[in-house]
Order: structure tokens, then sequence, then C-alpha cells
């Protein structure tokens, strides 16, 4: 990993004008302005961060991974990134980051893919699928099933070999290490952290994240 990606932040937490711890197995979603800063946080360490972003005033216009790492010629997202949306705007550069590498091809956990990666009798257990659903219908804005797309796992390590083969591993994340993003456009933030007690990339055991937005004038 290149150290040349661990960039920390100014920013002091005493200035944020926005605070939220969200327990382990809980979504958050809100709306994030041009210009505001989002930072999340990895509490205990090794938490896996199932994110998504919108176009604020399109939703049809999102998060896309493939464009990402197509305009970036890198598979993991560290600081500098450009999360690019489908229809080719900036939603947010990482400005800062102290894990130095966020995977964005594993894609959010489902109850099918629980029981197809880890046994038959997982599938009652709660998946991030089912915490984006319940924090889009609470939200009650029109978005369904078709908008949770391919998403950014903050914090997750998901190497890839030479060869091409897809990892799961240990995280590679500790307790306070955070990923500072800067909103270029108004923009739906949507998170589900993950409650996944299947898979390494946590230790088997999902914790609580923070998340701060500062104010893009007071940034
Ligand atoms: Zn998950």
């Amino acid at each position: 990993m290149s150290t040349a990606s661990l960039i920390e932040s100014e920013r002091l937490p005493k200035n944020a004008s926005y605070r939220c711890i969200v327990p382990a197995g809980e979504p958050w979603l809100r709306e994030v302005r041009k210009g505001d800063i989002l930072r999340i946080v990895d509490l205990e360490g090794n938490q896996a961060v199932d994110t998504l972003f919108y176009n604020l005033h399109d939703f049809s216009d999102r998060y896309s991974a493939q464009d990402t790492i197509r305009e970036q010629k890198n598979i993991y997202l560290t600081t500098g990134t450009r999360l690019m949306s489908s229809a080719g705007n900036v939603l947010l550069t990482i400005v800062a980051d102290t894990c130095g590498r966020h995977d964005t091809l594993g894609g959010a956990c489902a109850t099918e893919s629980n029981m197809v990666r880890y046994a038959i009798d997982k599938g009652h257990m709660h998946a991030c699928r089912q915490s984006f659903l319940k924090a889009i219908a609470e939200w009650d804005h029109g978005m369904e099933k078709r908008d949770i797309t391919s998403n950014i796992n903050f914090f997750m390590n998901v190497p890839v070999t030479p060869e091409g083969a897809l990892h799961f591993e240990d995280g590679v994340s500790a307790p306070g290490k955070y990923v500072e993003l800067r909103a270029e456009m108004d923009v739906l933030a949507l998170i589900s952290n993950c409650p996944q007690l299947n898979n390494p990339c946590n230790a088997y055991n999902p914790t609580p994240i923070e998340v701060l937005i500062w104010d893009g004038q007071e940034a």
C-alpha cells in the first residue's frame, strides 16, 4: 500500500456542524451540500462501511464504481480519488485518508450472497442490502430497490492478486482511522454500517462508526 495516500485532516471535530454515532448494523442517510466535508471514522477498527452516493437532484445519476476506477486507473480508493457518477459528474473527492485503501469491488452483503458464500442457514441474517432498503423506504423520496447499485466499502480490504483474484482479507484499518470527502455537488449519502458476522474483513465483529460534517463555508 502506498503511504503517499495517507493524508491527515486539520479539521477539528469540535468545529463540525453535525456529528452522529452509527451503531453496527444500522443505516445512515443524509443530504450533503456542495462544499461540505464529510468524515467517516472507524471508531474501533476494521469495520466495513458500505456507502452509496447520489446526485441529490437526480437519483438516477449515482456513484459508479466502473467510472471511478476507469477515471483514476486504479481499483483502490484513497486520497485524491474523485468519486464519479454514472453521468460523468464528480460527486465527491477524497481529501484525507488515514487508512490508505478502500474497496469498491466487493459489493454490499445481501442475504442471497450470505447464503452462497457462507451457508444456506445464514439467509436470515441481517445484511447491508436490507439496511439500504430500510433507509430509503423511511426517507420516502421515491427511491427503490433498483436504486441500490454498486457501492464503496470504506475501510474494507479486498486486495486483487496479480492473477486478478479477489480476496476478502482482514481489515487494514485501526481504531480512529478515518476518510474525509469534499462534496463537489449536492449529494445524498447513504451508509450501511455493515452487520456482517461471517467475514474476516471486520474480524467477525461489527462495530460503530462516527459520521461528521463540516459546513463548506467553515471547513
Ligand atoms: Zn455488509
